[in-house]
Order: structure tokens, then C-alpha cells, then sequence
């Protein structure tokens, strides 16, 4: 068997979205599952869309998760002499003809046909035939080149997603492959790149159905081996339309900067469209080990941020605590966090992070152990009652002693509760004020833990003065 080679082949128009990202993806992970080859190609050919920083975003997007390519980034404006070469080649074979037809005469030759209730196509009148006699060349013309399309015939393919498609000839008009400044098009240039980078397997998006029939033709033509096709369906919203900024961030690069982990997104992705039984949780290993074309879906997937923040979730879960402060630490600085005499991030993180979506839901959270506690004066007045001081004094006399750990504290405040005939929330809740400024807080007893004897009792004694 050949060696599998896929490629990823994005226009640098923009950033890189979802969809885009799920294609590379697919294209990544077939690849390694046979130990291939993953091509990176820029299709820069549309001067007035690309922009260098669309190919940086692409590239950018491209580490964030991970999918490193083994060869590339090949730029199609700098095939331009190879595009040349091949074009010179068809010219010569006859697979391709030089039409002085111009705009205007293209216009109305369609006119004609559209009138005459047919499909508007090129009507043929520069395409070489045998015993054909061409008119006279004109001059003035510069000409553009077109692709020989078969008269006759259909193209068929057997799509990896959609089963087989069968295109009639009849269909196809005669492609123009390169313009009169003699720059080769679209579909020329993607069929000669897959032909030279020796692409077995062309993932990409449905959008390029349409294409696929020409860059079956032109492949044939320059006697080349056809790759495999699979069309990956559209990823919608949740609401059934195609995926736009109203369902929230479209493009990958907004993820990090909202505080989601590389691992997240692509174990989201990698349910789009493709699934393994039930499974809804597996790493990249896993992933390349079981991705095949055989499970990948006919229908559009659908994009739901709920289950993407979920996953998030999981994945903040399953990280080091260490390594969640040091991700976190530059949010906090930015949000005045005071590190001085405060826990040890590692240890909060530990404690926040079963209850956030993302890392910047995990830097407010533990904001909580960073900034002084200023309790809104009559939350603080109902809470902290008459009635409920001398049991706190109690609390903090004991706690200058006793063995500093959770188990203990929660212990010795059950005691101070019974012997003052309170109930839980009428010490914790003040207690939750004093220490932290606000009544939301994990339990009382690991918020005690963690800020230290010290200032636990520094913070609550400030107010029972
Ligand atoms: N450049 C095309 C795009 O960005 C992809 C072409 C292909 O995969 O064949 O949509």
C-alpha cells in the first residue's frame, strides 16, 4: 500500500475557524493513524483575500492544538513557475487550448444558451477537434487558457463520506485554467499540487464538491493518480444555521484567550463528525489510533458550546495544579491579585478547579484568596450578629492551636456550633464574609485551611473587635 499523505490546504483569507480546524484535524489524525505524511499548503493565490496574517493566524491556530504538518507550508505563489511548466505541457498535448473568446463574447454565448433554456457553458469555439479549422488567431487578444474537458462520459468517484457521486461530463464546462496575464486559477493549481505532493487522500470541506469532478478531469489529463476524496459536512449552530459569530467565537485562536485548553477543543472537534460508539472522552493518542473514514457522518454536526465547555472542564480537572497556577498566574496579576502572605496558587487551583468551564473562570474564582476581603457593610451587619460573636471568638481561640488540617478544622467547628447551640451557615456565612468579602466560597473549613492559621485569624479578628 502507498504511504497515506494528506494534506490540510487552507486560503489565508482569515482566521482559522472551526470547520477549518476540524478538516486539519480529520486530514492530521488519518494521517499518523498509518504513520504517514500531513502536508501544510497555503493557497494564496487570491492576491486582493490573502494576507500575511491570515497565514500566521492559520499557523498559530495550527500549534495551538497541536497538529503539527510534516512538510510545508507550501505557498501556491511560489509554484508559479512549476503551474507554468505543467500549463506549457497541456498546451502541448492538446489537454488544453489557448480561447481568444472574449468577456464579452463568453457573456453572450451564455445569454444564448440560458435563452434557450440550456446550462450557460463555453460553446467551444477555440477548442481544437480533429479536422476542426480554427479561425484566424486576432492579435489584439490576449487569450486566456482552457482545460479540454471530456464532451462525453461522466466522472465518478466513490466519496469516503458521501458514497459514490457520479458527475456527467455534459455538466463540466471547458474550465479556464489560467487568465490572460497567464496566472493559472483555482482548481489548476490544487489538482497539479496534490498531483506533485503525491496527496493520497483529499479531507476537506463539502463546499468543494463542486470542484472535485474538474480536479478528477485535469488529473486524468496530466495522467496523474487520482487521491481518495472524503467531503466533510458543514458544522452548524446549534439552531440549525451555518456557524457565524452569533453562535459565539468562530475562530479557534478566540479559545485560548477565553481560557480553553488545547485538549478540549480538539477532543471537541473530533466529535464532530466522526464518532467511536459512545465514546465522548479520549486523548490525540487515542484518537489517532481509532480515526478511520468509515465513521465519519453524512449529516452536518453541530456545534454546542455547552458540551465544549464541558469537556473543558474535564480537561482543567485532569491538569497539574502547578501547572494551572502557572496558566492562570498572568490573568491574576492582570486582576491585582496579591501573591504575598496568600495559599499557595497550586493548592487553590487544586480546590477551584472541580467548579469552573475555563481558565479565566478558574483565575476569578481563585481571585477569592488574593485580594482583601471588603465585605459590603450590611450583608456583614446581618450576618454578623450579637448573637453569633462569641461563638466565632470560640472558633478562633481554638484555632490558634489546634493541628492545621481541614479534617481537624472541620471537627473543632462542629464542636464550637454544638457547645453554642448554632446552626452551620450562621458561622460560616460571616466567616465567609470576613475571610473572603463575599458569601459564595468552597467549604468553609478548606477556605480556613488554605489561607493559613495566621491570616484566618488575622482576617476574622479584624471584626469581632
Ligand atoms: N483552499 C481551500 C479552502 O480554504 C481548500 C482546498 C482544498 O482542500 O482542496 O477552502
Amino acid at each position: 500500500m502507498t504511504a497515506v499523505r494528506t494534506r490540510f490546504a487552507p486560503s489565508p483569507t482569515g482566521y482559522l475557524h472551526l470547520g477549518g480546524a476540524r478538516t486539519a484535524l480529520f486530514a492530521w489524525a488519518y494521517a499518523r493513524h498509518f504513520g504517514g505524511t500531513f502536508v501544510l499548503r497555503i493557497e494564496d493565490t487570491d492576491l486582493e483575500r490573502s494576507t500575511p496574517e491570515a497565514v500566521q493566524a492559520i499557523i498559530e491556530g495550527m500549534q495551538w492544538l497541536g497538529l503539527h504538518h510534516d512538510e510545508g507550508p507550501f505557498y501556491q505563489m511560489r509554484r508559479m513557475d512549476r503551474y507554468r511548466e505543467v500549463l506549457a505541457g497541456m498546451l502541448e498535448e492538446g489537454t488544453a487550448y489557448y480561447c481568444y473568446s472574449t468577456p464579452a463574447e463568453v457573456e453572450a454565448m451564455r445569454e444564448r444558451m440560458r435563452a434557450a433554456g440550456d446550462k450557460p457553458r463555453y460553446d467551444g469555439t477555440w477548442r481544437p477537434e480533429p479536422g476542426k479549422t480554427l479561425q484566424p488567431v486576432p492579435e489584439a487578444i490576449k487569450p486566456v487558457v482552457r482545460f479540454r474537458n471530456p464532451l462525453d462520459g461522466d466522472v465518478t468517484w466513490h466519496d469516503v463520506v458521501k458514497g459514490t457521486i457520479t458527475i456527467s461530463n455534459r455538466e463540466l464546462d471547458d474550465l479556464v485554467i489560467a487568465r490572460p496575464d497567464g496566472t493559472p486559477t483555482y482548481n489548476f493549481c490544487v489538482s497539479v499540487d496534490d498531483w506533485d505532493m503525491r496527496i493520497t487522500h483529499v479531507i476537506r470541506g463539502d463546499d468543494h464538491v463542486n470542484n472535485t469532478p474538474r480536479q478528477i478531469n485535469i488529473l486524468n489529463a496530466l495522467k496523474a493518480p487520482l487521491p481518495l476524496y472524503g467531503h466533510l459536512p458543514m458544522i452548524l449552530g446549534a439552531d440549525g444555521e451555518k456557524l457565524s459569530k452569533r453562535h459565539g467565537a468562530v475562530s479557534v485562536m478566540d479559545y485560548p484567550a477565553q481560557g480553553f485548553l488545547p485538549e478540549a477543543m480538539l477532543n471537541y472537534l473530533a466529535r464532530l463528525g466522526w464518532s467511536h460508539g459512545d465514546d465522548e472522552i479520549f486523548s490525540m493518542e487515542q484518537f489517532c489510533a481509532w480515526f478511520d473514514l468509515d465513521h465519519l457522518s453524512k449529516s452536518a454536526a453541530q456545534f454546542n458550546p455547552e458540551k465544549l465547555a464541558w469537556l473543558n472542564n474535564h480537561y482543567i480537572k485532569l491538569t497539574d495544579n502547578a501547572k494551572l497556577a502557572e496558566m492562570t498566574h498572568a490573568l491574576m496579576m492582570a486582576d491585582g491579585a496579591q501573591f504575598a502572605a496568600a495559599p499557595d496558587p497550586a493548592a487553590v487551583m487544586g480546590l477551584m478547579k472541580e467548579r469552573v468551564n475555563t481558565l479565566n473562570e478558574l483565575a476569578d474564582a481563585a481571585m477569592l484568596f488574593y485580594r482583601q476581603p471588603a465585605p459590603d457593610a450590611a450583608l456583614l451587619a446581618q450576618h454578623l450578629t450579637e448573637a453569633v460573636k462569641p461563638a466565632l471568638r470560640d472558633y478562633l481561640q481554638r484555632c490558634a492551636t489546634i493541628e492545621w488540617s481541614k479534617a481537624a478544622l472541620a471537627a473543632m467547628l462542629k464542636e464550637v456550633l454544638a457547645a453554642h447551640s448554632l446552626k452551620m451557615p450562621q458561622l460560616a456565612m460571616p466567616m465567609r464574609l470576613m475571610l473572603t468579602g463575599q458569601l459564595q466560597t468552597p467549604s468553609i473549613d478548606a477556605v480556613v485551611e488554605l489561607f493559613g492559621r495566621e491570616v484566618a485569624i488575622a482576617r476574622i479578628e479584624k471584626f469581632l473587635a
